[in-house]
């Protein structure tokens, strides 16, 4: 107990504490004041779409968000969906889009769940506790799973958004892993606090990677936005360098600041969970948006050649 009580242990939670935060939508609290950064000019090759919040909320379409991303696709634009999404598989997220009116391919969607079955496919240590969504778990159908009652033996430990499946006996059973396997890992499928579900604010998936962390000692390995590893792997995927892609996304911190520090230039909308106070936060977009609606036009006028 004393050991878990050192500096250096509260230090590394609070790091965790402090990476949940900058992954999620900041606190409307004064910011410091900052110099409005030069304009410097935006030359993008290729887009990266936010989906919840920019394409559409929960279950209603952004008016125009459809015609930007058909636009996009007419130009031959390179582009992915980059989400943190983890209650829905890609295939369900391109059937979400298809009744939008939005074509895409799983391939073209980027998820955590996709991006830690590649990494847990290539690391390959053990076997992997899920605890994800029925849909989400079809990503990780070919990965050494362990039965949902297991209470040892993982080697991984996958914690995603269970939104209301989650309860103390659940949430227990995580600890429990990790508890009985120093070596076991713990796995973030993205950090967001909170986001707007369709019945309201709610919890997403970082009070319970913390929760844990807290109760195991264990720093977790987070995959999804706003970690660099994501952006770039996205950057990969377009074979463009980060500083040729534009993220466009509804969360400064997560979207916006994750973008920017993994070299990406980032625009931010005004829907979704954009908040005006927003605008005013040390995180500087590099283009504000209404909406992805006016992606089209800003491309066209002054953004960019494309070929
Ligand atoms: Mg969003």
């Amino acid at each position: 107990m004393k050991e878990l009580l050192t500096k250096n242990y509260w230090r590394g939670l609070k790091r965790t504490f402090d990476e949940a935060r900058a992954e999620s939508a900041p606190d409307c609290a004064p910011a410091p004041a900052i110099a409005p950064a030069e304009a410097a000019p935006i030359e993008p090759r290729g887009v990266l779409f936010d989906m919840d919040g920019v394409l559409y909320n929960a279950d209603q379409p952004i008016p125009g968000a459809a015609e930007a991303v058909r636009w996009i696709q007419s130009q031959s634009v390179p582009h992915l969906f980059v989400t943190n999404t983890t209650s829905r598989s890609r295939a369900d997220l391109v059937r979400k889009l298809a009744t939008f009116g939005m074509t895409a391919e799983e391939g073209e969607i980027l998820t955590p769940t996709a991006a830690v079955a590649t990494w847990l496919r290539s690391d390959g240590k053990g076997a992997v506790a899920a605890f994800v969504r029925p849909s989400a778990r079809a990503e990780l159908a070919d990965l050494p799973l362990l039965p949902d009652d297991a209470e040892h033996g993982a080697a991984y430990v996958v914690i995603g958004d269970l939104g209301d499946l989650w309860d103390y006996r659940t949430l227990n059973r995580a600890f429990r892993l990790l508890h009985s396997d120093p070596d076991a890992k713990l796995i973030a499928l993205g950090m967001t606090r909170y986001w707007m579900a369709a019945e309201g604010i709610a919890l997403d998936v970082a009070p319970f990677v913390v929760a844990l962390a807290h109760a195991s000692g264990r720093k977790p390995l987070v995959f999804g936005k706003p970690g660099a590893a994501f952006f770039r792997a996205a950057a990969e995927r377009l074979r463009l360098v980060p500083g040729q892609i534009l993220m466009i996304g509804d969360d400064l911190e997560a979207d916006v600041g994750g973008a920017q520090a993994a070299g990406l230039k980032a625009a931010l909308v005004k829907t979704g969970k954009f908040r005006p106070c927003d605008l005013d936060h040390s995180i500087r977009p590099d283009l504000v948006l209404d909406s992805v609606a006016a992606l089209p036009a800003l491309w066209s006028s002054y953004l960019i050649e494309t070929k």
